[in-house]
């Protein structure tokens, strides 16, 4: 077994690690502020190629496997979360169904677009009814000649202000359940299509989600995403692959987090000697340390199975539900060690705390990460 990521990768991720903390995290008061990432991280990004990380190189993206995308969104960790998680709902679930099940002519049409920042892209599936039940979804898709049409109502969908496209999941055979759900992509300037309000989250600020609204939205036959009523299977394997980049996502914020707890353990005195000193404070950092560390084999070895052709469903629940649960932990912690402090909105960690909560619930709560793991073990 070598855990040694090659000397490329790790080239790329100290890039991406410094921009994170040099560039990205100078400007967290402004995205705090604002909601909205400047206009020169997101140049930044697509010069760091973090809009291509999986795009093949022929449509001019950067072509990492999953061990070296997840280096990358592990890098990714230690920078503002509402950042991270538009390149993540961009270069992760938003394009992962159009590199697996795309045609020729689709990927020719968007990856090189996608690549390069141009256009931005999410993934749909949530609606109003079917959050955790998601094969229960109600907009449909209905054939008319050489088009479809959708109805129906999408919410908390996560880039969908900033998004040129998305992959959308619709109802293609009312009469099959989950067996009848196809996946679409839609251009977000197709008449029919009206981006709802912006949610007003707890955090993550900058990273827009909301409401998608799909009026006799006429599609032409060829935005189908691989075949017809495959939707659902296609959507789980999107959101699968997608867990394993939020552990490692999960993983950097920790290791930001642990740094930034040790350096104020050293620094902050109390009864005439540094915090670090006393071992309350001490055992906190090794726990942290310990959630991190586990967090980090996870990923690795998930990751390391997608690469390798492996069924991850089970595995890919284990790191999520690990490294977010983890997450908490250590940010809670991370509050509790920076004392008044980590409670006081002109410091990070309270950023960070409300930040991390989102990780427990999207993409599959922790909850829903139980059940497909006991789903697996007893089947
Ligand atoms: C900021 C944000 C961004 C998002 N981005 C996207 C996106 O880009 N695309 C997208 O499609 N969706 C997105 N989502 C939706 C997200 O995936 C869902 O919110 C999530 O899957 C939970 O669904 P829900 O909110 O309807 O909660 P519910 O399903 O109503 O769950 C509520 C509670 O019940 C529990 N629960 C539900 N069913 C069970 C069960 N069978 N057993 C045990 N417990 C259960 C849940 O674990 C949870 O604790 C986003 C959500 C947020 C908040």
């Amino acid at each position: 077994m070598d855990f040694n990521l090659p000397h490329e990768i790790l080239q790329m991720q100290e890039m991406v690690r410094d921009f994170a903390v040099n560039t990205v995290e100078p400007l967290a008061h402004e995205i705090e502020e604002t909601n909205r990432i400047p206009d020169s991280l997101m140049r930044q990004a697509a010069q760091l190629g973090l809009f291509g990380l999986s795009i093949p190189e022929e449509y001019g993206g950067v072509e990492l496997d999953m061990v070296a995308k997840c280096a990358v969104y592990e890098a990714l960790g230690h920078a503002h979360m509402g950042f991270g998680g538009v390149i993540s709902a961009h270069a992760s679930i938003g394009t992962t169904g159009l590199l697996a099940l795309g045609n020729e002519e689709q990927k020719r049409r968007y990856l090189p677009r996608m690549a390069s920042g141009e256009l931005i892209t999410g993934f749909a599936i949530t609606e109003p009814s079917s959050g955790s039940d998601a094969a229960n979804i109600r907009t449909r898709a209905e054939k008319r000649g050489n088009e479809y049409v959708l109805s129906g109502t999408k919410h908390y969908i996560s880039n969908a202000p900033i998004a040129g496209l998305l992959t959308v999941i619709a109802i293609t055979d009312p009469s099959q359940g989950p067996r009848g759900l196809s996946a679409f992509l839609v251009e977000m300037d197709t008449p029919g299509v009206t981006v709802g309000k912006i949610d007003d989250k707890m955090g993550q600020k900058g990273a827009l989600s909301a409401e998608v609204i799909f009026e006799d939205c006429a599609v032409p036959a060829s935005a189908l995403l691989g075949e017809e009523n495959t939707g659902y299977r296609e959507a789980l394997k999107i959101l699968t692959n997608g867990r394993v980049g939020i552990a490692a996502r999960a993983t950097g914020a920790m290791e930001r987090l642990i740094e930034l707890s040790v350096n104020h353990a050293k620094l902050r005195e109390q009864f005439g000697k540094p915090i670090a000193e006393f071992q309350a404070v001490q055992f906190m950092l090794s726990e942290m340390a310990v959630d991190m560390e586990t967090s980090r084999c996870l990923w690795q070895k998930v990751a390391w199975m997608v690469d390798n052709g492996k069924n991850v469903g089970k595995d890919a629940s284990i790191a999520k539900l690990h490294a977010t649960e983890a997450l908490s932990r250590v940010a809670d912690k991370a509050v509790q060690i920076a004392g008044g402090m980590g409670y006081i909105k002109e410091y990070p960690i309270e950023r960070w705390y409300r930040d991390q909560r989102l990780l427990r619930i999207y993409e599959g709560t922790s909850e829903i990460q139980k059940l497909i793991i006991a789903r697996a073990l007893l089947a």
